[in-house]
């Protein structure tokens, strides 16, 4: 991902004739949940359809590399930061739309709040989704799910950018498996998503939902930094329950920690570093590989570049 030196002014100016908000220099740490990670070279904000769309054309037309981020927890943006553009899918690219047992959303609505919005309308199918703080793009692109259900049961289909235009994706072609769809291996922008949910009442739809955060705030760290579970499910296996046996929970590096209350979660208990929180991934994964023979896979991204070893 390089936009600099070569073209760096070109592409500022560009982006700045399409978008109104384009910042340099941005640090990321302000838009991730970690709470950690350098600058991006680029933060382009879109506000409306119209500047995603303008934006994305001209970045794919031009073959300029870049980031997508949502509300940015799920992903570890490196200390060095992003040395190229990320495009944020955020506030004004949040309207909801109702039609019956559907909604319509755009990508950068926010997922507690599309839960609230049709449980208040007896609409039941999203009450999995109430505590998980995504943006409906990350959602669909990452397959996000909770309490045995999952984006793919309900979502019916989803507008995407791509390099040769604008598609209407369904399930089928979103090729959606355990946290991941085809969007994660490809250069698209998820620009809104329809949701096919089920006819219940507001008062049945509320009180599930209010269960599951409950649960969650039992068995979940809500409070400090994180970017939720660190680590891939191993199959028919949970990663925290293999971290928490093997002695991980409590490790540090620096200012991160493996999560008391769940081990898959890692917490930035101050000021964390990238570095600091790839480390104690290595520790985590060294322990549970050996104590199980089992290689645990990241489930959050990582974003820029990251030294190994
Ligand atoms: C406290 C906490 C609890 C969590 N609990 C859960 C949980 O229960 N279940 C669960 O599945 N996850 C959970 N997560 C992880 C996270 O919320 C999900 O993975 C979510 O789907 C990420 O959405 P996002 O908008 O934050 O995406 P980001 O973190 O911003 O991005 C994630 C990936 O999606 C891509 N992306 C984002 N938006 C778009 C878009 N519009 N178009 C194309 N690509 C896009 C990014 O490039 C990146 O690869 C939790 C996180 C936290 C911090």
């Amino acid at each position: 991902m390089t936009t600099k030196p070569a073209g760096h002014a070109d592409v500022v100016r560009a982006l700045g004739r399409l978008c109104h908000e384009v910042r340099e220099h941005e640090p990321l740490r302000k838009h991730v949940s970690f709470r950690i990670g350098g600058p991006a070279d680029l933060l382009v904000v879109p506000r409306s359809r119209e500047e995603v769309r303008a934006v994305a054309s001209w970045l794919f037309a031009e073959r300029v590399p870049f980031a997508v981020l949502g509300q940015g927890s799920n992903v570890l943006i490196s200390d060095q930061g992003i040395r190229g553009i990320v495009l944020k899918i955020g506030k004004g690219l949040d309207r909801i739309t109702l039609d019956g047992d559907r909604i319509t959303a755009m990508a950068g609505a926010g997922l507690p709040h599309l839960a609230r919005a049709a449980a208040g309308q007896g609409l039941a199918g999203l009450e999995f989704a109430a505590g998980i703080p995504a943006s409906l793009g990350g959602a669909v692109v990452m397959n996000a799910g909770a309490h045995g259900h999952a984006m793919a049961e309900i979502v019916a289909s989803a507008r995407v950018l791509m390099p040769d235009g604008e598609h209407t994706m369904t399930p089928a072609t979103l090729g959606y498996a355990y946290r991941t769809s085809v969007l994660q291996q490809r250069a698209a922008v998820v620009m809104e998503a329809t949701l096919q949910l089920q006819r219940s009442t507001p008062d049945v739809v509320r009180r599930r939902t209010d269960e599951w955060l409950a649960h969650r705030a039992a068995t979940q760290p809500i409070g400090p930094p994180s970017s939720g579970c660190i680590f891939r499910n191993p199959a028919g296996d949970h990663a925290g329950r293999l971290i928490d046996l093997a002695g991980g929970k409590g490790l540090q590096v620096g200012a991160a920690q493996v999560s008391e209350i769940h081990a898959n979660y890692i917490v930035n208990t101050g000021e964390a570093s990238a570095a600091d929180v790839l480390a104690l991934m290595h520790k985590v994964n060294a322990l549970v590989a050996e104590k199980f023979g089992v290689e645990l896979e990241p489930e959050i991204k990582l974003l820029g570049e990251f030294r190994v070893g």
